[in-house]
């Protein structure tokens, strides 16, 4: 595989700092580049970050002294330093949408944490292991910009990062009717720790700006079909969801009450995500975990700090199926927020991204 220079949009921030350590060994995609806003352009990494690094492991020895860009003032000397981009930036929206787009015009990929472009009907927004085809409308977007290298790739939001590769491979073998998830969020999710979000500790709140609609809306995205070089959404299945923000430092629970077109068996459905896996594990693309969905049996799990991490973070961990009176199942889904729910879920995009050949 061709090795590619990058560059992290945000470098500073939670998912930011989380891109910098996934990025630090990675076979394929070197840091060359960081960017964040005027208030740490021209800083060294370590002064920039400060005493908002969060990771509990260090911070890589070869980006401390690299110095911070101004994403939207430097972007000439940013894209001529890349060959893509990944981009998780806390500003408004629009400011988001014409920013990526600003980049992609600059023949630079982007490969984006950030929910502006989510709707954009010719971005792809993908789970690697459960809408890769969705990558066919980049060149319908492509013809939109003008750009022969350029697009904006996006990836969803972290709350339905575990449920829905959950009903993925359920809806494809037995049809999902409707679903009723509440998802108990991490802080982290919020770009926060507990020493930066001291109301957090002992305390739940039950209210997440936007999130409810993103994770009912945005599955249909997931699941729709590209047509005319744009995707079209699914009608089905019904979705409501409640999302609760708890005090957790990373990993998003969710519990899903499901009701199937065709009620399966407990052993259908475990069988089902057991053998589920997709295209990252057919290409062994480094970030792809080997077992996507894994189930347990033990009555008291998955649990949030025991398994969050489970292959790199970058698995799905399921638990407590049984038979429910008003639904046909309900069940537990856990995955690692900043990891498989934004910093991880985006390299894995990009190694795809990379294997299929958009990133040449
Ligand atoms: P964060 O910790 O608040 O970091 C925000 C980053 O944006 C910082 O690097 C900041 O730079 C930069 N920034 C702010 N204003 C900017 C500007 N005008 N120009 C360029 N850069 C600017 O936020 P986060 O949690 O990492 O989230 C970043 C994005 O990822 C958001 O869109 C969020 O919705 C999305 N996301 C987050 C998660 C998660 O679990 N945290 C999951 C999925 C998606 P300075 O340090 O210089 O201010």
């Amino acid at each position: 595989m061709k090795n590619y220079n990058v560059g992290i949009i945000g470098a500073t921030g939670m998912v930011g700092q989380r891109f910098a350590l996934l990025l630090a060994d990675h076979p394929w995609f070197k840091v060359t580049c960081l960017a964040a806003s005027p208030r740490s352009a021209g800083k060294s990494y370590r002064e920039a970050v400060g005493d908002r690094w969060a990771m509990t492991d260090a911070m890589p020895e070869n980006l401390k002294d690299m110095m911070v860009y101004d994403a939207v003032a430097d972007i000439d000397t940013i894209v001529s330093k890349v060959d893509f981009v990944f981009c998780a930036v806390d500003m408004k929206k629009d400011e988001i949408k014409a920013f990526e787009e600003l980049y992609a015009k600059h023949e630079c990929p982007v490969v984006s944490n950030n929910s502006a472009h989510r709707f954009t009907d010719d971005v792809p927004m993908v789970i690697p292991e459960l809408n890769p085809e969705h990558l066919e409308v980049i060149e319908a977007q492509r013809k939109r910009l003008g750009t022969k290298r350029g697009f904006v790739a996006v990836k969803s939001n972290c709350s339905l990062q575990s449920y829905v590769p959950a009903l993925h491979p359920l809806d494809k073998a037995f049809g999902v009717e409707k679903c009723l998830v509440c998802t108990y969020q991490a802080i982290s999710g919020a770009g926060k720790t507990f020493e930066r979000w001291p109301e957090m500790i002992d305390n739940v709140i039950p209210f997440i700006g936007g999130e409810e609609e993103k994770s009912e809306k945005e599955p249909l995205k997931i699941w729709g079909k590209v047509e005319d070089g744009k995707i079209k959404l699914a009608d089905s299945p019904k979705f409501t969801a409640q999302c609760l923000r708890v005090p957790v430092s990373d990993g998003h629970m969710a519990a899903v009450f499901v009701t199937f077109k065709n009620k399966p068996t407990k052993e259908e459905i475990l069988n089902v995500w057991k053998s589920f896996s997709g295209v990252p594990q057919e290409l062994e693309l480094p970030h792809a975990p080997k077992q996507f969905l894994n189930y347990f049996a033990e009555d008291n799990m998955p649990q949030t700090k025991l398994n969050r991490n489970l292959e790199g973070g970058m698995a799905v961990s399921v638990g407590r199926l049984r038979e429910d009176s008003q639904y046909d199942y309900k069940f537990v889904c856990l995955s690692h927020n900043t990891l498989r729910g934004a910093a991880g879920g985006a390299v894995l995009l990009a190694e795809l991204l990379a294997a299929k050949g958009y990133m040449d």
